[in-house]
């Protein structure tokens, strides 16, 4: 393609080679010039016009670019119907055993900042760009050919929208989106809003966590930071009693009721803090068997670190200090901030601090339905540490 001809993106010597490391973001500060309107497929140049590849382009985020493809070619008309339905083989390829899983985890399925989620016969989709929102239609009805919904709905209220002037909207795209939808995990069902509950309705990226804690789960079980009770519920068939705590009314209501639903008779859900809560169980000389510390993201950015460290090790330290010798804790952080190596050792001076001797039993992340890259930090948020009290 010759230059000039269509929008086009010129890269400084920085940016060039940020390219070069596999990262699929662009920040302003690494553009020389750009002749593009917003959400554009440009075309990124380097050193004397020589093309790397090929863009969505954002006038208003600092994240100027995200790369679709790198070389000289442009991607093919077709491309995001390309890429969903690459997305959809690798989900079946993986036979989860459930019927709510992530379909398109945007950078990872090379669909940047398009997030597509499966509940039962809906769908549930996240446009976190000007590139991909401009791309909505196309996007609807390549879903709508390859998955046959009864229903698209599009979550588009998060905040990063408002980075890139994007409204924040709720609204069904396709078909009707009912108020709940019911979904299965294993054996577990759940009552899903998809319209207000968090991100796009449930937490999934959980899913296999919660499995892989089934192997573990024993006796009496401590759910903090519960949610809609996932964790609690999962655990259920292993352990009894079951007390599961979060500071919503309305996720403790919604706790109750699945867990009614699910024939759970022995969970108890409260409505607390947990930062509270655990010292209140402590003064009362409660111990469990197992417990799982799953709370959101203490740092969403580099300032808040040091506090969320803090943070985390308040809630582990008494954690273990609840739990009896022999116990597991399934301790959990979502910040992408704190990396792993941070969140092991954070955990480790609260064991110290707790005269616990633990071991690591597995260390997880999110899901394989959200892929990480490795060439993309950003794409690991969710680390998941199973750890057993030896004395
Ligand atoms: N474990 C859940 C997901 C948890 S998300 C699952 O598997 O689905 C984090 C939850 O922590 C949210 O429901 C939020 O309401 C709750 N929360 C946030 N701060 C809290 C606090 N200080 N005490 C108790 N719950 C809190």
């Amino acid at each position: 393609m010759m230059r000039g001809m269509g929008p086009s993106v010129s890269l400084t010597r920085r940016g060039e080679d940020r390219v070069r490391t596999g990262h699929p973001w662009i920040y302003r500060s690494d553009v020389a010039e750009a002749q593009a309107a917003p959400g554009d497929l440009v075309r990124v140049t380097g050193g004397r016009g020589r093309s790397v590849g090929h863009a969505l382009f954002s006038d208003r985020s600092e994240i100027t670019l995200r790369m679709v493809t790198l070389g000289t070619e442009p991607p093919g008309a077709a491309f995001i119907t390309d890429r969903i339905a690459a997305a959809l083989r690798y989900r079946e390829s993986l036979h989860i055993d459930a019927t709510a899983y992530r379909l398109v985890h945007g950078e990872a399925d090379r669909l940047p900042s398009l997030i597509v989620d499966r509940y039962g016969d809906y769908l549930v989709m996240q446009a976190l760009s000007q590139g991909i929102d401009r791309r909505v239609p196309d996007i609807t009805a390549a879903l709508v050919e390859l998955i046959r919904p009864r229903g698209i709905l599009a979550r588009n209220d998060p905040r990063v929208r408002q980075l890139e002037g994007l409204q924040q909207t709720v609204e069904a795209l396709y078909g009707e989106v009912p108020e709940r939808i019911d979904v299965r995990e294993g054996t577990v069902h759940y009552t899903v809003d998809p319209w207000h509950g968090q991100k796009t309705g449930l937490f999934l990226d959980q899913r296999e966590n919660r499995e892989a804690a089934l192997r573990y789960a024993r006796g009496r079980l401590l759910d903090a930071f519960s949610y809609n009770g996932g964790f609690a519920l999962a655990l259920a068939p292993k352990c009894d009693p079951v007390l599961a705590v979060d500071i919503s009314e309305d996720a403790v209501a919604r706790i109750r009721e699945n867990a009614a639903r699910n024939g759970a008779a022995q969970v108890e859900a409260r409505a607390m803090n947990v930062f509270d809560e655990l010292r209140e169980l402590e003064r009362t000389g409660a111990r469990f068997d197992t417990i799982v510390l799953d709370p959101p993201a203490f740092a969403k950015n580099k300032a808040s670190v040091k506090k969320a460290l803090s943070g985390y090790k308040e809630i582990n330290l008494r954690a273990l200090k609840l739990l009896e010798p022999g116990g597991f804790l399934v301790t959990c952080s979502c910040s992408y901030n704190v990396t792993e190596p941070m969140f092991l050792d954070i955990v480790a001076e609260a064991a110290a601090d707790a005269h616990a001797e633990v071991s690591l039993v597995e260390k997880r992340s999110q899901g394989r339905d959200h892929p990480i890259l490795i060439n993309v930090p950003e794409t690991y948020y969710l680390k998941c540490l199973i750890l057993r009290k030896l004395a």
